[in-house]
């Protein structure tokens, strides 16, 4: 049984928009794992630290048999090997961001993994480009749906990118 995965890809550092594509093709090479759908690209305003360039977001679908650990550790090399280096600051600037947005319905609240990933529900860069790939009627778990979340929340400084 394969599950369906939503991933929130961001980057604001060394060519933001090649770090984002470069990324959606190697989330194909992931084991057991396909790249289903990507959406468009979106540029967005830091979150955070004001002090550091603008945010490029996507959200990949993907069909996978890995269990959501695993994933998210073939995620965690994917960014390392573009060159992401965990600093102290949280939502500072980096190269290359992968989050784990849902995991089919699944819940899960532990310190390594939180599925919903927290945040997801309100935030524009997730909502705008998830809702490319996914239909307006999708269950965000404990949220509600998909399109109601995103007419709740302004898609203020959040611009797409022609193709
Ligand atoms: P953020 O994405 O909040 O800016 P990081 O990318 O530095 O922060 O991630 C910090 C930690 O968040 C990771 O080491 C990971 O264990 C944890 N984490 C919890 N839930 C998730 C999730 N759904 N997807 C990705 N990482 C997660
Ligand atoms: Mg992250």
């Amino acid at each position: 049984m394969h599950s369906t995965v939503f991933i929130g890809l961001g980057s604001n550092l060394a060519d933001p928009i090649h770090q984002i594509k470069t990324a959606l093709r190697t989330l194909h090479d992931i084991e057991q794992t396909q790249l289903v759908k990507s959406s468009s690209l979106y540029r967005s305003p830091p979150m955070g630290p004001p002090d550091q360039p603008a945010y490029i977001n996507a959200v990949a679908q993907l069909e996978t048999t890995l269990t959501p650990l695993s994933l998210l550790m073939a995620l965690q090399v994917i960014e390392i090997n573009q060159g992401r280096v965990r600093q102290g600051e949280r939502w500072g600037p980096r190269t290359l961001d992968l989050d784990i947005l849902l995991f089919d319905d699944l819940v899960l609240d532990t310190p390594a993994l939180q599925i919903p990933h927290p945040g997801l529900h309100e935030r524009s860069f997730v909502l705008y480009p998830l809702s490319d790939v996914a239909p307006p009627d999708l269950p965000i778990p404990g949220h509600g749906r998909l399109a109601k979340l995103r007419e709740q929340c302004p898609a203020t400084g959040l611009e797409k990118l022609a193709e």
